[in-house]
């Protein structure tokens, strides 16, 4: 697929501007702070949308500005569509002219791999981001993705407020433990069948990039994998019980998908301990041209590939 078109008013710091891409490579160029991270983060905003570094849409409205608005046209294998954003007060987007009630229903409408110099810190920072970047990913591909993991992270929420206060009620926290424990096997599941996917192609492209073979990407989680589903929610059910006066201790629920991280291994050894600076960018480089594979996999149409300052 390939972006036609970009309009952005009130944007970071565009007042009004078209832009016209071609089919092929953009080149983007110019000083320090003239706006072109802006460009992709405006992209970023209609394929995911959020930014990929404002902790708060307002910071994506000019200066003195009380609105902003972004709109993406694009062509794919088979159709072609837009995406706007408006940002307000509150967030609202529209596909293809029609107001979406929910961002996520604009989530993988526009697929983007980025490179941004920042991404070395997927393997360096902490789960969070690891997490980030595996949910996102997911998500694109996979737009049931984001219902079922906002429902995991409310029902999460309920518990932990729940555990902070003083009577406890050990049935009422078996009944959530009973939902909890079927919404973590099917994250589970997802997750570890992306991370699956894309140890299909990771450890091949990184040995073309770098000459070395060994590359996986390991997950680590809570949840044990068994072949019948039925069997690991059961299993994963008790082990939330075996935690439960724990949790009722320290007042928050200790285990789960929210806890979820996955390592990257060159030959059984944590490359962010191990790694050196240009094979955790081999590596970074090796993930995301995964992703292009994977997502070249799963619509027949190669996605949009986002480079700054690479
Ligand atoms: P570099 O080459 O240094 O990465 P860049 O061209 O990628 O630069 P951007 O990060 O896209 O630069 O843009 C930064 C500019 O945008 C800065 O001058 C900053 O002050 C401006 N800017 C950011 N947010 C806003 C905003 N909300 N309103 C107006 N200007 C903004
Ligand atoms: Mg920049």
């Amino acid at each position: 697929m390939y972006i036609k078109n970009i309009l952005l008013e009130n944007f970071r710091n565009y007042e009004k501007e078209q832009i016209d891409l071609n089919k092929n490579i953009n080149i983007i160029y110019g000083n320090n702070a003239q706006g072109k991270t802006n460009i992709i983060e405006s992209i970023f905003l209609c394929a995911y949308g959020k930014s990929f570094r404002a902790k708060k849409d307002r910071e994506l409205i000019k200066f003195e500005q009380d609105s902003a608005r972004v709109e993406i046209k694009y062509k794919k294998i088979d159709r072609e569509g837009s995406i706007k954003a408006e940002i307000k007060d509150k967030k609202t987007f529209y596909l293809n002219g029609i107001k979406q009630n929910k961002i996520s229903d604009i989530i993988g409408k526009i697929n983007i791999v980025i490179f941004t110099p920042d991404d070395i810190e997927i393997i360096k920072d902490g789960p969070q981001r690891r997490r980030r970047f595996l949910d996102m990913m997911i998500s694109s591909l996979r737009p049931n993705y984001i219902h079922l993991l906002n429902n995991y992270n409310n029902i999460i929420h309920q518990k932990n407020e729940y555990l902070k206060l003083n009577n406890i009620n050990r049935d009422y926290l078996s009944i959530l433990n009973d939902e909890i424990a079927k919404l973590s096997v099917e994250i589970y599941l997802l997750r570890r069948k992306f991370l699956s996917d894309i140890n299909v192609f990771i450890g091949k492209i990184y040995y073309e990039i770098m000459g070395m073979s060994g590359l996986k990407i390991r997950y680590i989680s809570n949840i044990d994998y068994f072949e019948d589903k039925k069997e690991m929610v059961d299993k994963y059910r008790e082990k939330l019980e075996k935690y439960l006066e724990k949790e009722i201790l320290y007042k928050i629920s200790l285990i789960g998908p929210h806890r979820d991280d996955f390592i990257f291994v060159l030959n059984d050894k944590n490359i962010a301990l191990y790694g050196s600076q240009g094979q955790l960018r081999s590596v970074i480089l090796a993930l995301k041209l995964s992703e292009i594979e994977l997502f070249k996999k799963s619509s027949n149409d190669d996605p949009i590939l986002l480079l700054d300052d690479i």
